[in-house]
Formats: C-alpha cells, sequence, structure tokens
C-alpha cells in the first residue's frame, strides 16, 4: 500500500489516546471512522474532538472552517464492520490489556479488507504478540503516540517480528502527512525507546531514596537545575501517574528480568493509592501540600552519576541489541518527554567511562542486576562514546566550510566561510555547524556565539542547491537535508549563551533561517533578506515556516514567505527582524561589539531566560513553569549578588556563571 491508497482511517477506541488520534488524523484531511463499544462512549470521544478543534481555531492555529471541515470528516460509529469494512488504515486504541485487544482483533480480522494495515497504540504489550491475534502480522505494527497526540510531536513506529518494511513505511509516511514526527523502533522490544528510558530513570531515582543515598529533594534538584531535565524525577512521576510506572516496570521486570525489579518505594505509592497529581498526592502532596517545590540547590553528584549510568545502561541495550540507533534514541526523548538534549548525548558528555565507573561502583556495593553493565556499554568505552566521533572531532577542531575564531571578549565567532558560493548551506556545513557550536557550548571561556559570512557578498544566500541536485531529486535524501538543517538550527536556537547574526549581503533562503535562529541581528545597510523557496516550488525548510512568525508576527511572515521578494534591510528593521542596521564598513566591528557586550552578560540567567521563552513559545504555560522554577534557581547565584552589587555601586558587574 502507498501513502496515496490511504484514504480512511479507522480508530477503534474514542477515550483519551482515540479521540485525539481520530483528531489529527482528520486534520489532516482523511476520512475518520472513529469506533467504540457504545453511543455514549463514541459521542463522549467526539464532543471531546468539537471542544479542542474549537480551542485550535480559537488559537488561530486552524481557522474556523479547517476546524468544521476536519469534525465533518469524523464519523462516530459502533458497529465494527461499519467503521472498519473499507479501512485503510486502522489504529487501535482500546483499553491496554491483551484480552481486550485480542477480542478487538479477532473481531476486527473478521471485517476489515485485506489490504488493511493494522497499528497499535499499545504503550507496553507486545507487538508481535498483538499481532498473532491476526492473519496479516506483515502487516501489522506498533504506531505508539503521546498524550495529548494533538500537542506531542513524537510517534514512534514499531516492526514486530513479521512486520513488512512496506507497512512500517507507510506508516511512517501516515504520520508524517499528519504532521508528526515517526521515530522508527526496529524490534518490539519492552517500552519501546522513550519509555525504556524514562521508568527505569524513575525506578533508579527510587531506589536512591529508598536506600537513603539520597533524599527526594535532592534527586529532584539535580535532575532539574543539574541535568537539565524538564522536569524533577519525582515531580514526573507523579505526572505520570505512580501506576503507571509501576505497571510498565512489571511489565519490563516480567520479559526482561531481575534488573528492572520496581522499587518497593514505588509500589508502596501504588499501594496507598499516592498516584500522583490524578490523586492529590504523590510524592508531593497537592491538596495539603505545596505540590513539587523542588530546591534549587541541593545537587548531587552521586544522584547524577547514577541516572545518568541507569539512562547509558539502557540506551546501551537498546543501541546494542539493534533496537534503535544512537541518533533516533536522541530524537525520541527529546521529541516525546522534551529531554533538552537525548540521553545518547547526555551520556557522551558525561563521559561514557564515568557511567561505567557509576554502574560497576554500584554493582560491587549492591550486586543488584540492575546494576550490571551491559556488553555493549563496555564495547563502546574504548570509542569514547555511543556517536561515532565526526570527521570535525576526528580532526581535531578543523573545519572546511567554516571556521571558528576567537577574537576575545568571551566570543566564539563562527564565519560561514564558502565565499565562492556565496556561503550557501551545503550538508558539510551544517555537519560542523553543529559541531561548531557543541565546541563553543563545550568551552568556559566562550560566553556568546557570533556568526557571520566571509566576504563582502552574502551573509548566506541559501541552501546549496547545487550540492543538493547533486544527489537527483531524491524525496527521501531532501527530507533527511531537511531533518539534519532543522536539527542544527534548532540547536543554534537552543543553544544556552546569546547568538548574534552579524548580516552583509545577501540573507536569502536558508541563510535568513539560519539568521532567524539567532538571538539578534545586526545587519549592514546593502544586507537583502528573503525566503524565495516558494519561487522554486519549495517551502521554508529547516524551521522557516515556524520561526520567523515569532520575531516579526504571522502577517509579515507570511507575506515575506508567500511574495517570496527580496527586502532592503532598512525594511527588515522595521519589521522588527533587523535589531541593528549599519554602515556597511562598521558591520563586522558592531556584530563583535554587541556580542561581547551580551558576553558579558550574566551567563545563567542568560541560560534560564533562552530557555523559558524557547519552552513558553508555543505553550505559554510551560514557558511560565519554567521561568518560576529558574527565578528561584537565579535567587542562589553569585551573579545575582555581583548584579545587585554593581547596581547599587553604580559600577560595572563581573558576572561569573556561578
Ligand atoms: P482509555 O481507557 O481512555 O480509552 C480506551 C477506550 O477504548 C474506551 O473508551 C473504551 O470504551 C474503548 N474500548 C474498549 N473496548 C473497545 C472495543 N472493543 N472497540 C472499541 N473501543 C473499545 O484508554 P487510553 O488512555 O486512550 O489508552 C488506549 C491505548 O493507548 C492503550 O493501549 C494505552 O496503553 C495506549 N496509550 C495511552 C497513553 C496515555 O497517556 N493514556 C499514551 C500512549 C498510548
Amino acid at each position: 500500500m502507498e501513502l496515496e491508497d490511504i484514504n480512511t482511517v479507522a480508530v477503534l477506541g474514542a477515550g483519551n489516546m482515540g479521540h485525539g488520534i481520530a483528531e489529527v488524523v482528520a486534520m489532516a484531511g482523511y476520512d475518520v471512522h472513529m469506533r467504540d463499544i457504545n453511543d455514549e462512549f463514541v459521542q463522549n470521544g467526539y464532543e471531546q474532538i468539537e471542544w479542542s478543534l474549537d480551542k485550535l481555531a480559537e488559537n488561530d492555529q486552524l481557522t474556523e472552517d479547517e476546524a468544521e471541515a476536519a469534525l465533518e470528516r469524523i464519523t462516530p460509529l459502533v458497529d465494527m464492520e461499519e467503521a472498519c469494512g473499507d479501512a485503510d488504515v486502522v489504529i487501535e486504541a482500546v483499553p491496554e490489556q491483551m484480552e481486550i485487544k485480542e477480542d478487538v482483533y479477532t473481531e476486527l480480522e473478521a471485517v476489515a479488507p485485506d489490504r488493511a494495515i493494522f497499528a497499535t497504540n499499545t504503550s507496553s504489550l507486545s507487538i508481535t504478540d498483538l499481532a498473532a491475534f491476526t492473519d496479516r502480522p506483515g502487516q501489522f505494527c506498533g504506531m505508539h503516540f503521546f498524550n495529548p497526540p494533538v500537542r506531542m510531536q513524537l510517534v514512534e513506529v514499531i516492526s514486530g517480528a513479521e512486520t513488512d518494511a512496506e507497512t512500517l513505511d507507510v506508516i511512517e509516511e501516515l504520520a508524517e502527512d499528519i504532521g508528526k514526527s515517526p521515530v522508527r523502533v526496529r524490534k518490539d522490544s519492552p517500552g519501546f525507546i522513550v519509555n525504556r528510558v524514562l521508568v527505569p530513570l524513575m525506578n533508579e531515582a527510587c531506589w536512591l531514596v529508598e536506600n537513603d543515598e539520597a533524599t527526594i529533594a535532592e534527586v529532584d534538584s539535580t535532575t532539574k537545575y543539574d541535568m537539565g531535565l524538564p522536569m524533577g524525577s519525582f515531580e514526573l512521576g507523579d505526572q505520570v501517574g505512580n501506576d503507571i510506572s509501576y505497571h510498565v516496570l512489571e511489565y519490563m521486570h516480567e520479559v526482561l528480568g531481575e534488573a528492572y525489579e520496581p522499587c518497593p518505594l514505588l509500589q508502596r505509592k501504588v499501594e496507598n493509592e499516592e498516584l500522583g497529581k490524578k490523586t492529590g498526592k504523590g510524592f508531593y502532596d497537592y491538596e495539603d501540600g505545596p505540590g513539587a517545590e523542588i530546591p534549587t540547590d541541593e545537587q548531587s553528584e552521586l544522584v547524577k552519576a547514577r541516572l545518568t549510568a541507569s539512562m547509558a545502561n539502557e540506551v546501551a541495550k537498546l543501541i546494542g541489541n539493534d533496537v534503535a540507533p544512537p541518533e533516533s534514541i536522541d530524537e525520541a526523548t527529546k521529541l516525546g518527554a522534551g529531554f533538552p538534549d537525548g540521553p545518547v548525548k547526555m551520556v557522551d558528555d558525561f563521559g561514557i567511562e564515568n557511567a561505567l565507573e557509576a554502574l560497576e561502583a554500584a554493582y560491587e556495593e549492591t550486586g543488584h542486576e540492575r546494576y550490571e553493565p551491559a556488553e555493549y556499554l563496555e564495547e563502546r568505552v574504548s570509542e569514547g562514546g555511543f556517536y561515532d566521533a565526526t570527521e570535525a572531532d576526528e580532526a581535531g577542531v578543523e573545519f572546511d566550510a567554516i571556521r571558528v575564531e576567537y577574537p576575545g571578549d568571551m566570543v566564539g565567532h563562527i564565519v560561514l566561510d564558502r565565499p565562492h558560493r556565496m556561503n550557501t548551506i551545503s550538508g558539510e556545513l551544517l555537519e560542523e555547524l553543529s559541531a561548531a557550536i557543541d565546541l563553543l557550548e563545550d568551552d568556559d571561556e566562550v560566553r556568546s556565539i557570533l556568526i557571520t559570512g566571509e566576504g563582502e557578498k552574502a551573509f548566506s544566500a541559501g541552501a546549496d542547491v547545487q550540492s543538493m541536485a547533486a544527489g537527483g531529486a531524491d524525496p527521501i535524501q531532501a527530507q533527511e537535508l531537511s531533518r539534519q538543517g532543522q536539527s542544527t538550527f534548532g540547536k543554534l536556537e537552543a543553544c544556552d549563551m546569546p547568538v548574534v547574526a552579524g548580516v552583509d549581503g545577501f540573507c536569502l533562503g536558508g541563510g535568513m533561517e539560519l539568521a532567524t535562529c539567532a538571538d539578534l541581528r545586526v545587519a549592514s545597510e546593502r544586507s537583502e533578506f528573503g525566503q524565495p523557496e516558494l519561487n522554486l516550488g519549495l517551502l521554508p525548510g529547516w524551521g522557516g515556516t515556524q520561526r520567523l512568525k515569532h520575531i516579526v508576527g504571522e502577517g509579515r511572515a507570511k507575506e515575506i514567505i508567500f511574495t517570496a521578494e527580496r527586502y532592503e534591510a532598512d525594511v527588515m528593521e522595521s519589521y522588527g527582524f533587523v535589531n541593528e542596521l549599519v554602515d556597511n564598513s562598521d558591520l563586522e566591528a558592531s556584530a563583535l561589539e554587541l556580542a561581547a557586550d551580551l558576553a558579558g552578560g550574566p551567563p545563567i540567567a542568560q541560560k534560564f531566560t533562552k530557555r523559558a521563552m524557547l519552552a513558553g513559545r508555543d505553550d505559554t504555560e510551560a514557558g511560565l513553569e519554567y521561568e518560576a522554577s529558574a527565578f528561584g534557581h537565579l535567587m542562589a547565584t553569585d551573579d545575582l549578588m555581583e548584579g545587585i552589587t554593581a547596581f547599587m555601586g553604580d559600577g560595572e558587574p563581573n558576572f561569573q556563571g556561578e
């Protein structure tokens, strides 16, 4: 089956997940048959969709017409044959119980057309076991959405033991077509990727407390404020529901063995019905207490080492058993759990040998199987990490398409160095840019980044269309290049230091998308801007459809993108895209001056400001939450004292980032 052959999608179950899945599939233009076991349940799901579509329209994420059309595409049904008799794809989201799913698949197999693909949204059951209830294990796979499907980007597409490659391909295409980011899980393995990382991490947090090695406050302070995860471990556990983590663990325990023995602390929480936010009490008290109040200053080296070691062991098992490569694990965890860096990268940054050492020490002390280092972890220690060293790493810090310079004043200067091609962006340049950002972020002497283009013609005239054409017009390659650009540009945008783009000359297409990721832009008067992609029948592909509107407003962003015209620098200044317009001959000096100025600012406050603004961009609540906790964290820094003292004394502060 090809993507074009999919017209009707049946969704079984109109509960929490089912109604959300039906909604996103209908929004993408498919006819949806949503089925539940009685009128009341299916109507209830339908009403929730109606409510959610209204909300999206209210927030301008859809037009009223689009919302109405999406709702019209959904037919609520109770009869199985009516729901699935003509379905091309069936997505099953019925309760997480083998017996219920067995009944559903038996009934489904009797009415579904032979061509139909079955995809299960199960969180933990074996795809292979579920497929065995049907006569089409080749046309059966996992399609694991995250809650709520309307907002969460990730879909894990999971292979069962007998799933055909074409089935996985087309379900991935479907996931993309409904605006999601699929990550392939090559083997049917408990917890797939995200839960396999998160749930043992939660368990280890509990063991640390159970064995009196740390307090809940220390664990959460460390995970949130040192490791930089979006929530403390226990805070997250309370949010997810302690019963859910416990059941997933029990399943892992049963299938994977003693290493996944649920910690008694977690078990007690479940027995006492302290399930987290939903029952008013979990590890924190949300009804009679203040909820998850996490201290900013109780970080513990032991907690960090142990939790990182736990992640190292899980990712080693996933990579070593070919369930997923490092890139997929990191992408899935970032999208599905909001990690700022993926767990594989976190382990590599922490030092794979340090993670192994922490495991070995705990194994020797306790003899518990969960600390037994995975073979693949030991193997990778000699390689220095899970990720293979990039060319840039291996060559020291030698770059070809860019240069990295250190002009002083704590500025790291990246120069796009392809003047012969108007500093256009090639795959190689993207790779090097990504390595350069890592390099500068790891450098304690660098506190801001400046990006400029070599020569006077262009900051960057866009993507290197020629080098792309050399690869043929292959849609898969084009998609890969788009992803690579998205991830590198996203990294620049999410970088903890202030970033300044100094623009002189053409700043077009991908070049403008790159400048959009900077925090501030300085431009020379002769500069010209534009997003010409639509003229080529393309679209602004490296986040170009998403970021520009946050700087110039959606109306201007649409104008720039749809007209595909060139804009003078002074116009872009009036649109708010250019922060500072300078004489042509002053560009480099002015941009450097601004970058140096920002480098003298308070690094921790800058970091948290950037993170809070980014977190709040599409989710104001999350942003405000982040902002509030960061505020608490900043109270404990020396920089604050320094800033206040300098302010009171009318002097210049000397921030140390401490
Ligand atoms: P839910 O209980 O909210 O919804 C399940 C729905 O299925 C109910 O409305 C129920 O009446 C209906 N149902 C039962 N038997 C049925 C049948 N024979 N045909 C059609 N509908 C039937 O559960 P949920 O949270 O939506 O979870 C559904 C699935 O999604 C589970 O496998 C779960 O593991 C998985 N999942 C849940 C989450 C989550 O956060 N809730 C996230 C990812 C995956």
